[in-house]
């Protein structure tokens, strides 16, 4: 089936980016489609108090604010479409998007499918998010004042979480498969130096302990001996590195070695006229949810900003990031 009506925009995801542009280019009267994947909400839905999103001085429940976010494009206008793109093609002129066996038509599309946090893949782990399992210590580490915690994984953001979480919590074990590192020396230097810090190597995190609802330790067990043992903790901090959204965008939109998408200077713009990206999807850096938010308007003002370039006939404005 194909639905012949050419769309100004169509929004990729439905996380604080693709929401955020969705809010803006329903205020600038684009009639953005969102398709928002079958699992909308993002890496937010996951989480359970926000703290550090501005406006919400009590905090807010992660799912709640993506409901909220939602909903405030939804005012404007903005359509949603709760399913997973399956396959685009930005050869020509309309761009082309895939749902399954419908194709949607648009003028711009905005990518904003973000990335998932890699997790160890343990049902424990699944029962407890948010309870205790977190993914983000920049979001939750206040949570866990004069508190034990463990962080999973031996790459930079493994380091770099349990440093920050150590200006929190009473005591840091970082659990780590190997006994080399894939973070970088400077990195793990700073976290053996840290007093609060120590590390229990070649183990893995077999299943995360929990009682009434929140974590309560870990069960490792040493890959070597094949012993197990058990570390009481209040929280586990899951840093095993993050994968972008983007298989159905290979070989389409210009990518770094991880996948992420690359846009072009200060801007949305991607490698291909008309296409930008907003939020995780093109940020392994800052990753939070005010920043997707932020990058979301920006992609919504680049969209906006070039139909009025293509419409004036200014190939070389519309070009320009
Ligand atoms: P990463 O470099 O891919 O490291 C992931 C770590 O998690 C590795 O140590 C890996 O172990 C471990 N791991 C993966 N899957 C696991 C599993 N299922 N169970 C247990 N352990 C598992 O990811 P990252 O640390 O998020 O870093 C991503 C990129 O961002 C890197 O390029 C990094 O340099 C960069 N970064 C930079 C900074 C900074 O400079 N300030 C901070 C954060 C991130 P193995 O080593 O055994 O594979």
């Amino acid at each position: 089936m194909s639905r012949d009506d050419v769309r100004n925009v169509i929004i990729i995801g439905g996380g604080p980016a693709g929401y955020t542009a969705a809010l803006y280019t329903a205020r600038a009267n684009m009639e953005p489609l969102v398709i928002e994947g079958f699992s909308w909400g993002g890496q937010l839905m996951i989480t359970s108090d926000v703290e550090n999103y501005p406006g919400y001085p009590q905090g807010v429940l992660g799912p709640e604010m993506m409901q909220q976010f939602r909903a405030q494009a939804g005012r404007f206008g903005a359509e949603f479409l709760t399913d997973d793109v399956t396959e685009v093609d930005f050869s020509g002129t309309p761009l082309r998007v895939h749902v399954g066996k419908d194709e949607y038509l648009a003028r711009t599309v905005i990518v904003a499918t973000g990335a998932t946090a890699r997790q160890l893949g343990l049902d424990s782990e699944q029962r407890l998010q948010g309870r205790g399992v977190s993914y983000c210590a920049v979001c939750d580490a206040a949570f866990f004042k004069e508190q034990t915690v463990i962080v999973a994984g031996g790459g930079d953001s493994a380091m770099e979480e349990a440093t920050f979480l150590a200006k929190f919590a009473s005591k840091v074990t970082i659990v780590h498969r190997r006994e080399e590192f894939r973070a970088s020396p400077i990195m793990v230097d700073r976290a053996r130096t840290n007093e609060k810090i120590d590390f229990v190597l070649d183990s893995v995190v077999e299943e995360v302990l929990g009682d009434d609802g929140r974590v309560t330790g870990v069960r490792v067990c040493n890959v070597k001996t094949n012993e197990r043992s058990v570390l009481t903790a209040d929280g586990l901090f899951v840093a095993i590195g993050h994968d972008p959204t983007t298989a159905v965008f290979r070989g389409i939109l210009d990518m770094d070695d991880a996948g992420y998408i690359l846009t072009q200077g200060k801007s949305t713009y991607t490698n291909i006229p008309g296409v930008f990206a907003a939020g995780d999807v093109q940020d392994h850096v800052y990753r939070q949810a005010v920043t997707a938010a932020g990058s979301g308007c920006m992609a919504a003002l680049d969209a906006e900003r070039y139909l009025s370039a293509v419409d004036a006939g200014e190939a070389d404005r519309a070009a320009a990031a």
